[in-house]
């Protein structure tokens, strides 16, 4: 596995195997790497022939008021986990390189990233799509690889790829949880026992949600309203929001429909965890 900090380093490494036809997979990560990155990589090797890791703590993401100084950084820990895997590369890049400061151009997938979290975080989705162009183009990724958990960012990379008509592939995967159904999270980390214990709270309401629609009911208000009934009775919830829309144009639906997202963002204490279900009618849920 070869460790890599610099962009023209990656380019250069990379320039020997696009030659030779081979395929490239990329994994881009903000570090802590749990089992989720981990199933990520997986697929990745398995349909690549090179797999690449980035792992970056991207500042454009991050809003003012946000836990970027405070997101968990666990490089060497992260490394091991990579090596196990069988990663041909790491890709660490280095904040002024990535970003000088004569830095201005940014990508952004308007109307898609200004709803759910776009709301609370209105800088959030044009940081991700910038660093994720940057990334596709130092690497020349043929796939890249992205969590259901994120959906809405999902939702956005594949949408900014096809309108900028980028070569390269989005592959969705999904969401990996603990045995009791908690999202697997680098924000995980955050929480007390008391809070995660309520962050099971969000996965309770939309397993709630599912077997409510399973069951019959249409009614999006009394989906939501039952779901923020289980979120609240936590001792330490506050809800961001929590939306039921199309999962394609991320509005929101009058009654249910055959491809739905469920999505919802919760403050536990002070950590804001996120987590949803895609539920497609026709073929149930997933
Ligand atoms: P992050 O390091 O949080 O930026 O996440 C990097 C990638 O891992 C993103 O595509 C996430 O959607 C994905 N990811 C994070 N948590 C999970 C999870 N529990 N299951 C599957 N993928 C995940």
């Amino acid at each position: 596995m070869v460790i890599i900090e610099s962009i023209d380093k990656m380019k250069n490494e990379i320039t020997a195997y696009k030659e030779k036809g081979l395929s490239i997979g990329l994994v881009p990560t903000m570090g802590c790497l749990h089992a989720g990155h981990i199933s990520l990589i997986k697929k990745a090797i398995e349909e690549n022939d090179i797999v690449i890791v980035s792992i970056f703590v991207n500042p454009t993401q991050f809003g003012p008021n946000e836990d970027f100084d405070k997101y968990p950084r666990t490089r060497k820990k992260d490394l091991e986990i990579c090596r196990t895997n069988s990663c041909d590369f790491v890709l660490l890049p280095q904040s002024d390189e990535m970003y000088p400061e004569d830095f201005l151009t940014f990508v952004e997938v308007k109307s898609l990233g200004k709803v759910l979290c776009g709301i609370s975080r209105p800088t959030h989705f044009r940081g991700v799509t910038t660093i994720l162009t940057k990334l596709f183009n130092i690497t020349k990724a043929t796939r890249a690889y992205f969590g259901q958990k994120d959906a809405q960012q999902l939702i956005i990379v594949k949408k900014m790829v096809e309108d900028l008509n980028m070569d390269i592939e989005i592959i969705g995967c999904s969401t990996v949880r603990e045995n009791d159904g908690l999202a697997l999270s680098s924000r995980n980390t955050y929480l007390n026992d008391e809070e995660r214990k309520d962050g099971l709270l969000l996965y309770k309401s939309l397993t709630l949600a599912k077997n409510l629609i399973l069951n019959g009911e249409k009614n999006i208000e009394v989906i939501k309203k039952e779901m923020e009934n289980t979120i609240n009775s936590g001792k330490n919830t506050s809800i961001d929001y929590i939306e039921i829309v199309n999962s394609k144009t991320l509005k929101p639906v009058s009654k249910v429909e055959d491809n739905i997202l469920i999505a919802l963002a919760v403050k536990v204490g002070n950590t804001r965890l996120i987590d949803n279900i895609f539920i497609d009618l026709r073929e149930k849920a997933i």
